[in-house]
């Protein structure tokens, strides 16, 4: 589609062993949204290449596990170091490949290097306990040891974040690590590789591969990989854990979302509308995290709605890298028309559309304009479903306890916010709702690199959440080392139940 017969495009390489690989097999397209066509070639991988890709990292993984953890910690402070001068070449290729504008691709590539500069702590993160005298003259302690070859399985929407959620932590804990980056936007994981080789990380500890099921499949399949780390939508994330129990291997798989915010009467409601805006149609409302639905309380409806109105319809939509755009295209044409579709939805089950974005406002590429949806019911498939597109539903309650109560019967429960000038009303709803990420007027809560990321109920399958002390957790196993050095004074070991006292 969109592709000129005669063009030779550039074909995006896995990243196997130290160096680019292109498999033969199947190939598919990479798209520039903002033009609608296409720009690159990317080869879909089979079993064999995924093979190929586990016996590198198997291969380097006795010397990576036993290197010194200040060796690891070096190759990350370099590998940091490269991160922050190569930002915006890697943000670059986040726009030309997702469309998000420049400025929104820089902030997630920064939230990303935040990640790698946590684990330039890695040894103070790997101590384990220690005590003495647990019996007389014995001693216990605990090390966290790697788990072995690892991989992760990313979606589109965070091309450098979602991906150094998991690699920097899994790799700085001494395991190898496979990426298998989203199809639609594999570029900046294969710079990301390079960029690690230069900082000394030896060949075959990082590999990326690219492709579809196929890959995927051939991946959590495979007896050579001891644990998954997965991001995308619900009912693949489901999957993932599944396959994954069934098949032995350790696993965390975070799912799709439909973030509310609650705003009461109180708040400060210029301050929310714009928080809103932001979290709602930036990046298109193609976040894990945005908030897509609007609990306006009691009397903050009305003033509410009308600023969002104003603020929605003042959005400047175009190309990612063009000045002073605030919103870029849908991913893929298909993309665009599942959300155009439910701006039609919302529209025939009765919502009011305050602002109609279905007439794209640039003609070329996958463009869409922002939607607000006034009015919307619980029963609505305009609240129901994650649209995942700059599409913002306001329904109205009359209290807190109700806006509570309508978020807990949400399937979804990956973030939140509240905005109001109230601690307590903020308190209680930090205590009540079950959500796994809370803001207390604030939109996108995404916790920094030190705390770990995880929603509750379909957001999340699994028990340990991304990065942070969890993240740690998930790429280690813990050994409990019980000693005693006989000597003279020490009793002779026992016939029954040891109690060591
Ligand atoms: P997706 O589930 O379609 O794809 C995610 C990954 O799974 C990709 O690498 C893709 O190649 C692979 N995949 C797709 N279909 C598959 C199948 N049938 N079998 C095996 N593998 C398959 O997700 P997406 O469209 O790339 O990303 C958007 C989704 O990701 C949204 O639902 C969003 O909420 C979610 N997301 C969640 C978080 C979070 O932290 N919870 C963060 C970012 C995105």
């Amino acid at each position: 589609m969109n592709k000129p017969a005669d063009l030779k495009l550039a074909t995006v390489p896995c990243w196997i062993g130290g160096k680019p690989v292109i498999p033969a097999g199947r190939m598919g397209d990479v798209y520039n949204p903002a033009t609608g066509r296409v720009s690159k070639q990317v080869p879909y991988c089979d079993a064999a290449t995924i093979d190929a890709a586990v016996k590198a990292a198997a291969a380097a993984l006795p010397e990576w596990r036993d290197a010194s953890i200040l060796r690891r910690a070096r190759v990350m402070q370099k590998y940091l170091q490269l991160l922050q001068a190569q930002h915006k070449d890697i943000a670059r290729l986040i726009t030309e490949e997702h469309g998000k504008t420049l400025p929104d691709a820089m902030g997630s590539v920064q939230r990303g290097i935040e990640v790698v500069e946590f684990v330039c702590g890695i040894p103070q993160l790997l101590k384990g306990e220690y005590s003495e005298n647990v019996g007389t003259a014995v001693d216990t302690h605990t090390v966290r040891q790697p788990v072995g070859v690892c991989a992760g399985i990313t979606p589109f929407n965070f091309p450098a974040m979602v991906p150094m959620w998991m690699f920097p932590v899994a790799i700085a804990c001494g395991n190898t690590f496979i990426l298998k980056v989203s199809e639609k936007v594999p570029s900046a994981a294969v710079r990301m590789a390079q960029l690690f080789k230069e900082a000394g990380l030896p060949d075959g500890v990082f590999n990326v591969v690219h492709g579809d099921k196929a890959a995927v499949d051939a991946i959590l399949a495979h007896p050579g990989i001891a644990a998954v780390s997965f991001v995308g939508s619900t009912p693949i994330a489901k999957y993932i854990y599944e396959t994954c129990a069934r098949n032995g291997k350790r696993v965390q798989a975070l799912g799709g979302a439909k973030n509310h915010a609650v705003v009461l009467p109180d708040a400060d409601l210029e301050f929310a509308a714009d928080a809103l805006i932001g979290a709602g149609y930036g990046s298109a409302g193609e976040r894990c995290m945005a908030i897509s639905a609007v609990v306006a309380v009691g009397a903050a409806a009305d003033p509410l709605v009308k600023l969002l109105e104003k603020k929605a319809k003042a959005i400047k939509v175009g190309p990612g890298d063009a000045d002073g755009i605030d919103m870029g295209p849908l991913v893929t044409a298909q993309h665009r028309d599942k959300v155009a579709g439910y701006i039609d939805k919302g529209k025939s089950e009765g919502a009011k559309a305050v602002v109609d974005g279905s007439v794209p406002p640039v003609k070329e590429g996958f463009f869409l304009g922002t939607t607000l949806f006034d009015h919307v019911k619980p029963e609505m498939q305009v609240y129901k479903d994650e649209i995942f597109g700059p599409v913002l539903v306001v329904l109205r309650v009359e209290t807190l306890e109700e806006a509570i109560a309508l978020i807990n019967r949400n399937p979804y429960a990956n973030g939140t916010a509240i905005f109001t000038e109230s601690g307590g009303a903020a308190r209680r709803f930090e205590n009540e709702v079950q959500v796994g990420m809370i803001g207390v007027n604030v939109p996108i809560p995404v916790p920094v690199a030190f705390y770990s990321f995880g929603g509750w109920k379909n957001s999340l399958f699994g028990d340990l959440h991304v990065h942070g002390l969890e993240g740690v957790k998930f790429y280690t196993r813990t050994k409990v080392v019980t000693t005693r050095w006989p000597h003279q004074d020490t009793p002779a070991p026992g016939f029954h139940m040891p109690t060591l006292g």
